[in-house]
């Protein structure tokens, strides 16, 4: 990841008892002697300590400093306590002052993506590491293999070894960029995107529709607003009892018993001022009378004809009244442009006597499936076709997210009738929409098609699944083509097609609901890609949040976001998330 370091880093992976340490430790003398400053990072095991017990350091660590900083003439040492979680590595490789270094090597971290020379004695007995793992850059080996063509070193021969680093860090670490290829986003071509910078270049292109209109109340769920709220009334209205029981003045509170002179059920009021010794039985919500400010609850009173008493009660001047503006005043700011309206805003504007609420417009979203072997459903299936669930899986998302669906079928795989079909669409609509044929590679007509519409790029997004998407501009409409993996579709859509349809439907900042959960079982990913699993989430008998996969994650299997209640996010960076480890979910109720 050379973006974000000034210095190459390069691991040593390999299992324990290939002599990993030993050979660095022969290594590092000649590379010095070769002229590199150098930085070594080593993973350990959680409890390992620098310090000893008994020295001045150890102990006021032990007595509570957090951060224990050491110096003498030769050398410092910071010691940071991690309690909570371990350090994330770009972040301890942070920690280097890197403008005093040529390389950081790192030894161990085998299961986070940066280059890697991978260390294999036979004798050790233990499986290859670069067949799985696309971070390795070289293999150091008392042994030849010929299934690849990484550079292959004799782990005896330290002057080759260290001509490979040295040539690694001349280049900058490039091999390792080449090779992780998702790693470095700066250099990389603008059909290679990660996710985030899918997200950001699709957000940055497309804009909030510009009309708007009035929408009665009771049509206004999910909508957006198009201005801000200002709260033309008090909320409540008037001062009110938050119980029912009985209004007394705030500065009568020392009696022995009180006059009932009135009962005031809500929507109705006592028109005269309390006065001392007077009392009002008030039901809750009621208006409070003029004099009185205090509520005692009706079970701490003992009526008797128009004569109460409170004994025992201890009473607060002030106590269980709703103060007239108490929740809103006149005026106060209620909602800004660009909130969704869910139930709570509707109810909120509804308590505001708005009859109707000024919202953007709905958008209209137009939907085509594509592929000469997908058919409709409804009909008895045909030989060699499936039957089209896209179009379905996307209809659900497009209604949930309030959008008005132009469904435009399925697209015979002609290129002039696709060519027709997506122009016609693009002007009725406000966004158009397909999925299928726009994976790298294929031969399918719509790519044909795409190209002579409009400006549409075809990307490939460093994640799985959903690697290919074309977006782009059709009749200056944002066009998107998704994957036709039923499960890439989704997932697809999630990431990229819905904070746009968001944006455009005036909604602000929106951004999905991210929390991190405890792994039950080990998730495995590839390096250098977002790996996006489908989980399943629940708080386990500890009350902590534990997520496991649905199993089998192949793209096409559905029935994996079926049974799914969040995606399961495992970062470029890592390629495997062990039990126990804490990994990101992006939970799912309400989005699908
Ligand atoms: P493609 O990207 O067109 O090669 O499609 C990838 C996979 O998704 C193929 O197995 C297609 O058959 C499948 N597929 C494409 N469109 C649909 C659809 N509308 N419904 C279900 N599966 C589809
Ligand atoms: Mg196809």
């Amino acid at each position: 990841m050379k973006s974000r370091h000034l210095v190459p880093i390069l691991g040593f992976a390999a299992y324990s008892g290939t002599g990993k340490t030993t050979l660095i430790e022969a290594l590092l003398p000649k590379l010095t002697k070769a002229g590199l400053r150098i930085g070594m990072l080593k993973h350990a095991h959680h409890n390992f300590d620098v310090d000893k017990p008994g020295k001045d350091s150890y102990r006021l660590r032990k007595a509570g400093a957090s951060q224990m900083l050491i110096s003498s003439r030769n050398r410092y040492a910071l010691m940071t306590e991690t309690p909570e979680e371990e350090s994330e590595f770009h972040y301890l490789l942070t920690r280097f002052d890197q403008q005093k270094l040529d390389v950081i090597l790192v030894e161990g971290c085998k299961n986070i993506a940066f280059p890697k020379i991978e260390l294999h004695r036979e004798e050790v007995g233990k499986p290859w590491l670069y067949p799985n793992d696309d971070n390795i850059v070289a293999i150091a080996a008392d042994t030849k293999v010929d299934d690849t063509e990484l550079p292959q070193i004799d782990i005896n021969d330290l002057e080759s070894i260290k001509q490979f680093v040295l040539d690694f860090v001349a280049r900058k670490g490039e091999i390792g960029n080449e090779i992780t290829g998702a790693a470095c986003c700066d250099t990389l071509s603008p059909a290679f995107l990660s996710v985030a910078q899918g997200q950001e270049k699709i957000l940055s292109l497309v804009n909030t529709v510009a009309e708007t209109e009035a929408c009665p109340m009771q049509q206004s769920y999910y909508r957006v607003l198009a201005n801000n709220v200002v709260s033309p009334v008090n909320v409540p209205q008037y001062t009110n009892s938050a119980m029912d029981g009985f209004a007394i003045r705030g500065d009568d509170l020392q009696r022995d018993h009180y006059q009932v002179v009135a009962e005031v059920l809500a929507g109705h009021a006592y028109e005269q001022e309390l006065q001392p010794g007077q009392t009002v039985k008030i039901m809750t919500g009621a208006p409070i009378p003029q004099g009185a400010d205090t509520v005692i609850m009706r079970e701490q009173a003992s009526q008797e004809g128009d004569n109460v008493t409170f004994a025992g009660a201890s009473i607060k001047a002030g106590q269980n009244v709703r103060q007239a503006g108490e929740d809103l005043s006149l005026g106060a700011d209620v909602f800004t442009q660009g909130t969704r309206i869910e139930s709570a805003e509707m109810g909120m504007l509804a308590s505001l006597g708005f009859g109707d609420a000024t919202v953007y417009r709905k958008l209209k979203v137009a939907l085509f499936s594509t592929g000469d072997e997908v058919q409709a459903p409804g009909s008895e299936q045909k030989a060699n076709t499936i039957y089209d669930s896209n179009r379905f899986t996307i209809m659900g998302l497009l209604e949930k997210l309030g959008c008005e669906i132009i469904d435009f079928g399925i697209l015979e795989d002609n290129e002039q009738v696709m060519i027709d079909a997506i122009e016609k669409a693009s002007q009725q609509a406000d966004v158009v929409i397909t999925s299928g044929g726009v994976s790298v590679g294929d031969a399918d007509y719509i790519k044909l098609a795409l190209d002579k519409l409009g400006q549409i790029d075809f990307w490939r997004i460093n994640m799985r699944p959903g690697r290919p998407l074309a977006f782009g501009q059709i009749n200056n409409k944002p066009f998107f083509g998704l994957p036709g993996n039923p499960v890439a579709v989704m997932v697809s859509f999630v990431n990229f097609v819905e904070p746009a349809l968001r944006k455009m439907q005036g909604e602000v900042n929106w951004q999905p609901l991210k929390v991190n959960a405890i792994a039950t079982e080990d998730l495995r990913s590839k390096q250098g890609r977002t790996e996006f699993s489908r989980g399943v989430y629940q708080l386990d008998s500890a009350g902590r949040l534990t997520v496991r996969t649905t199993g089998k994650q192949g793209s096409g299997i559905l029935r994996s976001m079926s049974e799914a209640n969040c995606l399961i996010e495992i970062s470029p960076a890592v390629d495997t998330v062990k039990v126990g480890e804490s990994v990101t979910i992006i939970p799912l109720q309400g989005r699908i």
